[in-house]
């Protein structure tokens, strides 16, 4: 059986290449990047040709990049980082309703600590309107957080437009670039973004690093307290092998952009025009044109998520779901649920997120097994309008009890 793994926009593997430049900073040059002797001024080195490294790949200059634990520190620090160090001027943050948990929950921790949170709403297709950012924006806002691409939908926000407007007004603008540093050409400069956050295993790098670009002059204070790491942005000892891995990884997705971008949008449209006819009842969720080149979301009608995920698994391939059929909760995803999809056809979303070790081979696999799953499984479904299942017994799609589906009003 294929092994085929569809879910990129969750993790990449670390590349060979940059797993082997990671390897002497966890060992022979293990020293402190802050120690005095040889392997510490060696370690130290490393990390300043990385940031060289990640502030080429975005067009920003090296002493504007600190290095983070990933993703969701950066957005943590750029988003709390603006709002302590601007109260004065203002309390006022504008963000919308897909942004990834890091900031929406950053959002909620800075509304207890007496921000005011204006979360803009999305089209159907999970654009974010430029026109409502402008009209959000009041002589208090002092931060707009607009992400650069969804994770679940892969829709590509406006993040221009908004810029301009952010800057015309005096506010400062983060975007979380997650999913699209590597992926998307890049250049802070002009784009007119302050802050971008980015994360190292969304590009074929290590988990736990990351980084976030912060313009020069911008009035930001760091989320810790300790040590002057980072230029007293961002104290503790610094991953070294993390970072190291990160700048190659970079460096390498910057090189192969073009080209493997241009091969993705092509297998992505084949996965989508071949399961949009050939399985009835789907849709594809997301911007249909202006989404990301690796991106696949839809919603298969009558099938629970987590049901799909499993027998596709049993098939080899590895992909994702926005609902989340954990816990009892039913609960599905806040980002399909704000695009305006009824709760009963956001628990029928699915993720295919496609990397470089994709083929057309993968593809076609797919398109051959995905058919007869949703076939056996909607044969069994009590979602589907055509099957009955009495009240109480267990749902052969999601292995819950009916009764669940019920409560969730759906
Ligand atoms: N933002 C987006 C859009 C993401 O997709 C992710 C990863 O899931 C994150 C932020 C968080 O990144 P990390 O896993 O490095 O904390």
């Amino acid at each position: 059986m294929p092994k085929i793994y569809f879910d990129h926009v969750t993790t990449t593997p670390t590349r060979t290449e940059v797993a082997q430049e990671m390897w002497p900073y966890f060992t022979e040059i293990f020293g402190n990047p802050g120690s005095f002797h040889s392997t510490g001024r060696q370690a130290y080195s490393a990390i300043e040709a990385a940031r060289a490294k990640v502030a080429q790949a975005i067009g920003a200059k090296p002493a504007e990049i600190v290095f983070t634990s990933g993703g969701t520190e950066a957005i943590n620090m750029a988003i709390k980082g603006i709002a302590r160090a601007n109260k004065k001027k203002g309390n006022h943050i504008i963000t919308c309703a897909i942004e990834h948990h890091a900031s929406l929950n950053s959002c909620k921790a800075l509304a207890k600590e007496g921000f005011e949170v204006t979360v803009l709403p999305v089209d159907a297709n999970g654009m974010v309107s430029a026109a409502d950012v402008a009209r959000a924006i009041t002589d208090q806002t002092i931060l707009v957080n607009i992400m650069h691409a969804n994770n679940e939908v892969g829709t590509i926000q406006p993040i221009e437009e908004i810029a301009r407007i952010t800057k015309e007004k005096g506010v400062f603008f983060h975007t979380d670039a997650c999913q699209t540093v590597g992926r998307l050409p890049i250049n802070v400069e002009e784009m007119g973004i302050d802050l971008l956050s980015l994360s190292g295993h969304k590009i074929y790098g290590p988990k736990g690093v990351g980084a976030l670009y912060i313009r020069k002059g911008v009035k930001w204070q760091p989320l810790f307290n300790g040590g002057a790491q980072e230029r007293l942005r961002r104290s503790g000892t610094e991953n070294v092998p993390g970072i190291v891995g990160l700048g190659v990884a970079l460096e390498l997705a910057t090189v192969e952009m073009e080209k493997e971008m241009a091969r993705m949008a092509d297998l992505r449209d084949r996965l989508v025009e071949g399961l949009l006819s050939k399985i009835k009842r789907t849709k594809l969720t997301g911007h249909p044109t202006n989404r990301l080149p690796n991106h696949v979301s839809l919603l298969i009608e009558f099938i629970e998520g987590e049901s799909q995920l499993l027998s596709l698994d049993a098939k080899g391939i590895a992909a994702s779901t926005g609902s989340a059929c954990t816990s009892g909760s039913l609960e599905p995803s806040h980002v399909l649920l704000a695009m305006g999809i009824p709760h009963e056809q956001a628990h029928g979303s699915l993720v295919l997120s496609l990397g470089r070790d994709n083929q057309l081979e993968d593809v076609e696999y797919f398109l051959t097994v995905f058919p007869e799953i949703v076939e056996r499984l909607r044969s069994i479904s009590p979602l589907d309008e055509d099957v009955e299942l009495p009240v109480g017994t267990t749902c052969g799609s999601c292995h819950s009890f009916r009764s669940c589906r019920d409560s969730t009003g759906s």
